[in-house]
């Protein structure tokens, strides 16, 4: 039986909506329309595989304000980045409306015959989103998927599940078949662990904790799952000596504090070379007392609350009463989850909140003596997601790159994601890549043909 849930709002702590939460019985059943679907939707010509997702793309911008909309509601999202998140939905769709047609395989020259390899789609994929981001996760999942000619089941964070379930029904308005997409709202010990634990589901595309992801990989494993994990995250952000230091310092705030910290590519380790901290820092207090903190819905709020209750606590627990923070910017009072973006230095590389993801308007800055100290302190973490450099010399960008074991880096600028590129993590962040070119590759598998020719 299903049960009913609160959504709540974390701008207000007002309930927005109740959604009932499946069972594990609808959760397989669930899987088993999405298994009946498979045959027909694989056999779906691919010009029209391509235009089913464009179309879908096209109803997702038709709606994008009234899911961007939603998502302030839900998520405590700012207006500015919930216009976004929707938008990247429509864009990731579109960009793997391509794939149906462009889903080659490879003709390998061998003696007496021909060898052909075909992407062949895997089945049922089963998309675990978790309550961040929660419209781009989903998307990132179900558009490669669907393009590559699976079917899909996809679990939203119990937290921040009405842009997913909106989204299940405009892939129908758009005229995708009953079972290509479902969405399922419910528990992760539930609706998630029936899909991990299905036979049926023959991908799991896990984004959330590394502790819950690594447990997924290890039940996958049982029956040789493909799996896919995007998980934690505790990023540098590098400033050399050399670099723009007004630039470097103006922009911080919003390479860790954007949606409110809650972001896995959070540069949630600010390192800077010792001859440039104390400026570094001059310039860093008034661009964090800048940030503006207030109603997700305005547009002039750069900053929202937190997701819960329960998430504002994990977060004061790195800012106890004699945390060093060095200084903090504003939150509102009265209702609503808020933590004020927070500075803290100096810090020792053991504490806490230098090594663990805080998930939350949280920061810590430390210095560094030289590139080599640079890379060090970067690579001195169980994560490898992001981070940035900051530096005017080229040859220093590129070695420091190459030096740091992480997915995503950017140079002068604090960008992750891009559709079109490979978005993934080292380490325990994570397992494959998402995005770009070549994620049909963790949506198919490959099978090879020999056609013998010789009599
Ligand atoms: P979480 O691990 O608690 O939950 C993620 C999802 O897994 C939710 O939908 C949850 O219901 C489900 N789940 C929980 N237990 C499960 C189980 N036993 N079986 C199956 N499903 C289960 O994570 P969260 O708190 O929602 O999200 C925050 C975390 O996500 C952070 O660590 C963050 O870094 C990570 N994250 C990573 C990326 C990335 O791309 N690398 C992106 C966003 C968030």
């Amino acid at each position: 039986m299903s049960t009913l849930h609160d959504v709540i709002d974390p701008a207000t702590e007002q309930v927005v909506s109740q959604v009932s939460q499946a069972s594990a019985e609808e959760a397989a059943a669930a899987v088993s329309r999405a298994e009946a679907a498979f045959p027909a939707w694989r056999a779906v010509a691919p010009a029209d595989r391509a235009r089913l997702l464009r179309r879908f793309s096209d109803v997702v911008d038709a709606h994008l304000e009234e899911l961007a909309q939603l998502e302030v509601s839900n998520s405590g999202h700012t207006i500015g980045n919930a216009r976004w998140e929707a938008g990247n939905v429509r864009d990731v769709l579109a960009y793997y409306s391509a794939a149906p047609e462009r889903l080659f395989g490879r003709q390998i020259p061998v003696p007496n015959g021909l060898d052909v390899t075909f992407k062949e789609p895997l089945g049922v994929v089963g998309v675990i989103v978790p309550w961040n981001f929660p419209m781009p996760i989903a998307g990132w999942g179900f558009a490669p998927a669907l393009a590559a000619g699976n079917t899909v089941v996809l679990k939203p964070a119990e937290l921040t599940p009405l842009t997913a379930l909106r989204l299940g029904e405009l892939a129908l308005e758009a005229g995708l078949p009953e079972g290509v997409f479902t969405v399922v709202a419910g528990k992760g010990s539930v609706v998630g662990n029936a899909f991990v634990e299905s036979e049926a589901v023959r991908k799991i595309v896990f984004t959330g904790s590394t502790e819950v992801g690594t447990a997924i990989m290890a039940r996958c494993a049982r029956q040789v799952k493909r799996v896919t994990l995007e998980l934690g995250g505790k990023s540098a952000n590098v400033v050399f000596a050399d670099a723009d230091l007004e630039k470097a310092a103006a922009t911080a705030p919003y390479g860790v504090f954007d949606n409110a910290g809650q972001d896995c590519c959070a540069r949630s380790r600010i390192l800077v070379q010792r001859s440039v901290f104390d400026r570094f820092m001059e310039l860093l207090e008034p661009a964090v007392k800048g940030v503006v903190v207030g109603a997700p819905g305005d547009e002039a709020t750069e900053m929202g609350p937190l997701i819960s209750a329960g998430q504002r606590e994990a977060v004061a627990a790195f800012v106890p009463d004699d945390a060093p923070v060095a200084f903090r910017g504003s939150a509102p009072s009265g209702p609503g989850y808020w933590f004020p973006p927070t500075v803290l230095a100096p810090v020792s590389e053991s504490d806490p909140a230098y090594r663990e993801e805080i998930f939350g308007p949280v920061v810590v800055v430390a210095p560094f003596e030289d590139e080599a100290d640079a890379v060090r302190m970067a690579n001195d973490s169980e994560y490898g997601l992001s981070g940035s450099i900051w530096t005017r010399d080229v040859g220093r960008a590129l070695r420091v790159a190459r030096g740091i074991d992480s997915g995503n880096l950017s140079v002068n600028s604090h960008s992750s994601v891009r559709y079109w590129t490979p978005f993934g993590g080292f380490k325990r962040s994570g397992l494959g890549r998402e995005l770009g070119p070549d994620a049909l590759d963790s949506f198919t598998e490959t099978k090879n043909v020999f056609i013998d020719t010789t009599s």
